[in-house]
C-alpha cells in the first residue's frame, strides 16, 4: 500500500503495511522485526440445528446465560449453538473438539426445553484478544509504516466498518474521525504502545 499520508501535517507517499492477520498478527510483526504485542487466539466452537418442527423459530432473539457459558440463536432456519468456549491455542487451522460439541448440547438442553437431534454441522474458529480485550489499531511505534489492526476477539464483524473507517483515518490523515472523538474514543485508546509497557 503506498498511500499518500498527511501523517504530522506533512504530506508524502511512503510504504504502508497493515498487518490484518488475525490470530497470526503477533507471529506476522515477528517475522517484520516488530515487537508483539500480546495477542491471545481462543477457540470459540459453533454448531447448527433443527429448531422444534412446530415452532417459527425465525424471530427468536439471541439466547444466552449471565455468565456466557452457553448460547443459542435463530440463523437460516437452524439454530447456532455455542458452549461459548475460549480456550486458548497457538495460531492454527482450529477444528472442533467433541467435548465442546457435547458441554454445549448438555448446557443447552438442561436450561431449555429444546431437543438439539442431529447437528447438521460444526466448526471453530479463533477470536484474537488483547491482554485488555480491546482491538489493536494503529502505527507500530518501533518501525516505520507498519499499521497494526488486530486483536478483534468476538465482535470483529461488527466492529470491522468501525475500524476499517478508523484505519484509512489513521493512515491518512494521522487521526480518528470526528465522530469517533465525539464518542470518546481517542487514538490512544487502541494504539498498540498500550501493550508494550
Ligand atoms: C465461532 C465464532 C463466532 C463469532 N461470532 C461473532 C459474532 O457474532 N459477531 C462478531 O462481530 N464477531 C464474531 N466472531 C469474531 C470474528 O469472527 C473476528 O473478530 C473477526 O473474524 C476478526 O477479523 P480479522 O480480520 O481481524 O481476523 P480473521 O478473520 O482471522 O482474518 C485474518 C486473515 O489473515 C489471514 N492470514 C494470516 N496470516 C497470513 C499471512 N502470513 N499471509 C496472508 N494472510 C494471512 C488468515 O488466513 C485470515 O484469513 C466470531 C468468531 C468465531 C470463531
Amino acid at each position: 500500500m503506498w498511500p499518500v499520508t498527511s501523517r504530522g501535517g506533512a504530506v508524502y507517499q511512503a510504504p504502508i503495511f497493515v498487518n490484518a492477520a488475525g490470530a497470526w498478527a503477533d507471529m506476522v510483526a515477528a517475522m517484520a522485526g516488530v515487537r508483539p504485542v500480546g495477542l491471545v487466539p481462543k477457540r470459540r466452537t459453533a454448531m447448527l440445528f433443527d429448531p422444534p418442527a412446530d415452532q417459527n423459530s425465525g424471530n427468536w432473539p439471541l439466547v444466552i446465560d449471565m455468565d456466557e457459558q452457553w448460547y443459542f440463536k435463530p440463523d437460516a432456519g437452524k439454530l447456532l449453538g455455542s458452549p461459548a468456549d475460549e480456550t486458548p491455542i497457538e495460531p492454527c487451522d482450529v477444528q472442533p473438539e467433541e467435548l465442546d460439541i457435547a458441554i454445549a448440547v448438555d448446557r443447552i438442553e438442561r436450561m431449555t426445553n429444546l431437543k438439539v437431534g442431529r447437528i447438521d454441522h460444526r466448526w471453530s474458529g479463533l477470536r484474537t484478544f488483547a491482554e485488555d480485550k480491546t482491538v489493536v489499531v494503529g502505527f507500530a511505534p518501533d518501525a516505520a509504516g507498519f499499521f497494526w489492526l488486530a486483536g478483534q476477539g468476538g465482535y470483529g464483524i461488527e466492529t470491522s466498518p468501525a475500524m476499517a473507517t478508523a484505519t484509512a483515518s489513521l493512515i491518512v490523515d494521522g487521526k480518528l474521525p470526528d465522530r469517533f472523538a465525539e464518542l470518546g474514543l481517542s487514538p490512544a485508546d487502541i494504539a498498540p504502545d498500550r501493550l508494550l509497557g
